[in-house]
C-alpha cells in the first residue's frame, strides 16, 4: 500500500514538473526564436503582379485606393507582406500601422495628402510600428494598464509586446500625443472613424471602423493567412469574444487586414470569414476541430484563414 502511494506521488511530481516545463517553454521558445532568428529582416521578395489599379510609387511600396480617400499602402516585398492604411479627411489624415520601417512609409503617406498625419498602430508588434520612422504625431489606444505604465506621455513598449529582437529592432519608447479610448470617435474633418478594441492577437489590438464606407481595418486580428494566437498577450477566449462583438455590433462590413500571403492587392475579407472564424474558435474550444502540428497547432478555418494556437490543453478558454 505504502509503495503504491509513493509511486503515485512520484508520478504526480514528474507530471507537474513536465507541465511546468511545457508552460515555461512557451516563453522560452519565443525567447530562443528571438535570439536565434538572425536579428535582421530577411531579404526582400521579388516584385509581384498586383491589381491593374495598383499604383507603384517606387520599387517597394504599392498603393490601392479601397474607398474614397482611403489608401492601402502595401509592402509586398517584405516577407510578411504588410498593409497599412491612410484615412484622409479634409482637416487631418490618420495612418493606421506603419509596417516594420525598413522603408519610410511616412514619405508615401505624405505623397498622398498635404494634411497633418497622425500615426496610430493597430498594436505594438515590431512589424506595425514603423521602427525608427519619425512621425509628427502619434496616437495610442487608451487602455488602463498602458496609461498606468506611461511616465508622463512617454510610453516604453515591453519587449514581449514589440518582439523586435526577432529582426534586430530596438524596443521603442514613444511620446504619445493622443490617447484614444475604445469607442472614441476620431474627427478628421469631414469624416469620422472609430477606435474599436479587438483583443485576441494581442491585448492592445485595435481596429478602425469607418461606418460611412462600411469598412473595418482589422490589423492583425483578421487578415488572409495564418492568424497568430500564441504570442504573449494572445488569447483564444479574447479572439472569440471579439468575433462575437464585431458580428453583433458592426455587421456587413468589408474587412481589411494588415498582412496577406499572396498577391494581388490588399487583404480583403468578408463577414463570412468572420462567421467562419467564430465557428472555428467555438469548435476548437469544444474539441470538435482538431489542429495539426505540435506548437503552434494549426487549425484550418476556411480557404482564406488558419489559426495558429497553443495546443488545446494550454489554451485559455474561460467559459
Ligand atoms: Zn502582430
Amino acid at each position: 500500500m505504502m509503495k503504491k502511494y509513493k509511486i503515485a506521488i512520484l508520478l504526480l511530481s514528474i507530471l507537474l514538473v513536465l507541465s511546468a516545463l511545457m508552460v515555461d517553454n512557451r516563453r522560452n521558445l519565443i525567447a530562443n526564436f528571438m535570439a536565434f532568428s538572425g536579428g535582421e529582416p530577411p531579404p526582400l521578395l521579388e516584385p509581384m503582379d498586383e491589381l491593374p489599379t495598383t499604383v507603384r510609387p517606387d520599387d517597394y511600396f504599392t498603393i490601392d485606393e479601397i474607398a474614397p480617400n482611403t489608401f492601402a499602402i502595401g509592402e509586398p516585398r517584405y516577407y510578411q507582406q504588410n498593409y497599412s492604411y491612410l484615412v484622409v479627411g479634409n482637416k487631418k489624415a490618420l495612418l493606421f500601422d506603419a509596417g516594420p520601417g525598413i522603408r519610410n512609409i511616412r514619405e508615401i503617406a505624405e505623397s498622398l495628402t498635404d494634411l497633418p498625419i497622425v500615426f496610430l498602430p493597430s498594436h505594438f508588434h515590431f512589424d506595425h510600428v514603423g521602427n525608427g520612422i519619425a512621425f509628427t504625431e502619434r496616437a495610442v489606444v487608451d487602455l488602463p494598464y498602458l496609461r498606468n505604465r506611461a511616465i508622463g506621455n512617454e510610453l516604453t513598449f515591453a519587449e514581449m509586446e514589440h518582439l523586435g529582437a526577432i529582426e534586430g529592432f530596438e524596443t521603442p519608447t514613444w511620446r504619445v500625443d493622443y490617447w484614444w479610448k475604445p469607442g472614441d470617435a476620431i474627427q478628421l474633418g469631414d469624416r469620422t472613424v472609430y477606435v474599436v478594441h479587438t483583443p485576441g492577437h494581442s491585448k492592445e489590438s485595435i481596429s478602425l471602423l469607418d461606418t460611412e464606407n462600411q469598412l473595418l481595418l482589422t490589423g492583425d486580428y483578421l487578415y488572409t493567412g495564418p492568424l497568430y494566437v500564441y504570442f504573449p498577450g494572445a488569447s483564444m477566449q479574447d479572439y472569440l469574444d471579439t468575433a462575437r462583438i464585431l458580428l453583433a455590433e458592426t455587421p456587413n462590413l468589408r474587412y481589411f487586414g494588415a498582412h496577406r500571403t499572396a498577391p494581388p492587392g490588399p487583404p480583403q475579407l468578408s463577414q463570412q470569414d468572420l462567421l467562419d472564424l467564430k465557428k472555428s474558435l467555438e469548435h476548437i474550444r469544444d474539441g470538435k476541430l482538431q489542429g495539426e502540428g505540435l506548437w503552434p497547432m494549426e487549425y484550418i478555418v476556411n480557404e482564406n484563414i488558419t489559426i495558429l494556437a497553443d495546443p488545446r490543453y494550454l489554451q485559455d478558454w474561460s467559459e
